[in-house]
């Protein structure tokens, strides 16, 4: 990826640039752009890693979503990429997606579906052999309700280190599956604080899409990007989530002239345009639940150049202030915790419940939570407030979570 290949050479430019955190690697360079959605042919696609996949950069990431005629109206928009998971509300967003797409009549070829298969927090005391069994379990039953004869890329879910995904008996699950052709493609989606693990997977050149949180709130992280550029040599097919740091607790954690920042669909488009201008990120995607959010996501497929407005959202230094509170996954809070609490996972039951709406998954995430570890073994002593680099307001979204589950 060569910087120069993608920039634009004016100095406005370049320091518009800079300030929207553009300048770090593998960005395009274009402004002036306009949010419209024209004739389909004019959407962006990009090549998935080695795979050959061929998609859209923007796909449906269908966890949120209970409505099949959303669903209809994300394959009639363009879509072509579905991502669901085993534990999606409880196996009825896999359902939903299989019978949608055979409702269609869609050409199995046309589509590319994606699953995942957690394995859950009790797979800590678990013995290789055992997880290879609840891997496999969980795949039929994810296949079974799909009713498809294939998934195009199947996720080890939500991988935390690379031990989970190097397991020599999880590498043995996939590659039957891909033997028998349950599956063309093997993956892990991570959350966490993913460079090393990412980098890792790129020497190892086994998994071959690896589906991972990119937001604007990484800017300034330097190991994020040079993974990405190792990982996008090597091949691997990136995929992007969390794209549009959709968390609306933000305004509760910012000042007053800060909140109007997460009000409107300016940092919607803005957000996913800015993950999208890297090209080593072949698609993303978002968790839309609405009709008019779709469209807010779809015309970002046809112009990532970013408008007046999107411009001007991040030159502004209160979102860049705002934008300081997304929870990275990194895990360095946890030795703060007397407890041990396992607040990234905390956060994230947080994100799911008081942003997304999603409290079915948010009830699960905390399920999944390794026994003692969880929200009953926090004393709100406090300690974690100061620990987070990133000032993410720890206490408080754990006081959220004791209102709502305890
Ligand atoms: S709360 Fe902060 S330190 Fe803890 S995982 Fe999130 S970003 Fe990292
Ligand atoms: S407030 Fe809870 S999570 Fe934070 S350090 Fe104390 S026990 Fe741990």
């Amino acid at each position: 990826m060569d910087r120069r290949k993608f920039l634009g050479n004016s100095t406005k430019q370049l320091v518009l640039l800079n300030l929207m955190g553009l300048t770090t690697t593998g960005a395009i360079a274009s402004t002036s752009g306009s949010n419209k959605v024209t004739d389909k042919s004019k959407i962006i696609y990009r090549t998935l890693g080695k795979t050959g996949i061929n998609l859209p950069i923007v796909s449906m990431g269908v966890m949120n979503a209970n409505n099949p005629n959303l669903v209809k109206a994300a394959w009639d928009s363009g879509i072509r990429h579905f991502d669901t998971a085993w534990g999606y509300q409880n196996g009825n967003n896999e359902k939903m997606v299989g019978s949608v797409l055979k409702e269609l009549n869609i050409k199995r070829e046309d589509v590319t579906v994606s699953t995942k298969i957690s394995l859950g927090g009790g797979s800590d005391r678990m013995n290789s052999k055992e997880k290879k069994a609840l891997f496999l379990k969980r795949f039929d039953e994810s296949i079974s309700r799909l009713n498809m004869d294939y998934v195009d890329i199947l996720y080890y879910h939500a991988a935390r280190k690379s031990e989970e995904v190097n397991d020599p008996l999880i590498m043995e699950a996939f590659t039957e599956l891909k033997e028998k052709k349950k599956i063309k493609f093997p993956g892990f989606s991570t959350h966490d604080d993913w460079p090393e693990m990412v980098k890792e997977a790129a020497n190892r050149k086994f998994y071959e899409v690896i589906l991972l949180s990119f937001n604007y709130s990484m800017f300034g992280d330097q190991r994020v990007f040079d993974a990405l550029k190792v990982a996008y040599d090597a091949g691997i097919g990136l995929i992007a989530m969390k794209t549009q740091c959709k968390q609306d607790w933000y305004r509760r954690g910012v000042p007053a002239n800060q909140q109007k920042f997460y009000e409107g669909t300016t940092m919607n488009s803005a957000l996913l345009k800015w993950a999208l201008k890297y090209e080593f990120i072949t698609t993303a995607v978002p968790g839309f639940t609405t009709y008019p959010q779709l469209e807010e996501d779809m015309v970002v497929s046809y112009n990532l150049a970013f408008t007046k407005e999107e411009e001007d959202f991040f030159r502004s230094k209160d979102v860049k202030l705002a934008i300081q509170s997304v929870c990275r996954h990194c895990g360095k809070c946890i030795d703060s915790c007397p407890q041990k609490a396992d607040i990234p996972e905390l956060m994230r039951t947080h994100m799911y419940s008081l942003s997304y709406g999603n409290p079915l998954k948010a009830k699960q995430t905390l399920s999944e939570i390794e026994p003692g570890k969880g929200l009953d073994i926090c004393r709100d002593c406090g300690s974690c407030i100061s620990k987070c680099q990133y000032k993410v307001p720890i206490s408080d979204r754990i006081s959220d979570l004791k209102e709502i589950y305890c």
